[in-house]
């Protein structure tokens, strides 16, 4: 790993910040992404992603459901737009569709750009590049699949697919000429340089947008007894990825809430420039009028 990217461990807190700012000003700008995720199908996944409580593996006692219908997808959607934000997420559980569930999301998706006109993600696991071109010919413009965590811990996170599997995914989707989104996880027993490697690793990929999730750990799972990471671990997380990733929208998501709490605002003083918004898959998010206040409250931060 590069000694200067391994300094910034070094740094004091409120230099890392201000860094990671500027950073954020000079290459992605002033704008903050937003983006409304449903979850269009939930549960009963064969894989053992230990943070997930989607998994058949784990008892948490989540609400199951097979795929929404395509009239839902198109009130949500909707909904997204009402709400502000600028891109809707179709996000399915497990790593992968039947013919019939993959042909009835993409004419939900042509149907979503043709008369609601929100910008379209889907997180629909390992699909290929055929697939992938298939989403992209119906209108989807993102899609997203994690890479949940460094190539070298990864195996203690998961073990029914690799993380070669992820990185092929996400070759595959900027191989058709759509945007890449793809983040992970922290707080889920990785050390700082683990998350180091994901930014670089997400770096080379040349993703375009990074979610941060922040684990929230659930009953049930094998992480549900994990201390949640603190809030100042949080934040240098959020600003090292920034000043990896530059000009990359970087969005704090899941965990905003209970691990910032008061200091969301924080993350974006550290480089984000971009949040979910709406609710999570399998936890509740705040009010979208709170949301709108922070985003209001960064503008104004930003402007000084
Ligand atoms: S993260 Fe995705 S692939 Fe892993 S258990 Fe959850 S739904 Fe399945």
């Amino acid at each position: 790993m590069e000694k200067d990217i391994l300094r910034l461990l070094e740094l004091p807190f409120p230099e890392l910040i201000s860094l990671a700012n500027s950073t954020r000003n000079e290459h992605a700008g002033k704008h903050i992404d937003l983006c409304s995720i449903m979850n269009a199908k939930s549960g009963m996944c064969a894989q053992d992603c230990k943070f997930c409580a989607q998994s058949a593996r784990h008892s948490t006692g989540i609400n199951t459901y097979s795929l929404k219908k395509r009239e839902e997808m198109l009130e949500l959607a909707q909904k997204a737009k009402a709400i502000g934000a600028d891109r809707f997420d179709i996000v399915t559980s497990g790593n992968s569709l039947s013919a019939d569930e993959f042909a009835l999301i993409c004419e939900a998706i042509r149907e979503i750009k043709h008369k609601i006109g929100i910008k379209l993600c889907a997180s629909l696991g390992k699909l290929s590049e055929k697939q992938l071109s298939q989403l992209k010919e119906s209108g989807l413009t993102r899609y997203h699949h994690n890479l949940e965590t460094s190539r070298r811990y990864f195996p203690q996170i998961v073990s029914t697919h690799s993380f070669d599997d992820r990185v092929e995914t996400i070759k595959a989707v900027k191989k058709v000429g759509l945007e890449a989104c793809s983040g992970g996880i922290i707080g889920m027993g990785e050390s700082m340089e683990d998350r180091i490697s994901l930014a670089l690793t997400l770096e080379e990929l040349g993703v375009d947008s990074v979610p941060i999730n922040i684990l929230v750990p659930i009953k049930g799972t094998p992480l549900g007894e994990r201390p949640l990471l603190s809030c100042t671990e949080a934040i240098r997380t959020v600003a090292i990825f920034r000043i990896i990733l530059k000009e990359k929208t970087i969005k704090v998501a899941a965990g905003r809430e209970s691990v910032l709490k008061d200091f969301q605002a924080m993350a974006f003083m550290a480089g984000a420039n971009g949040m979910l918004i709406g609710g999570y898959l399998t936890i509740k998010g705040r009010s979208v009028d709170e949301d709108w206040k922070l985003v209001e409250e960064v503008k104004k931060l930003w402007q000084d």
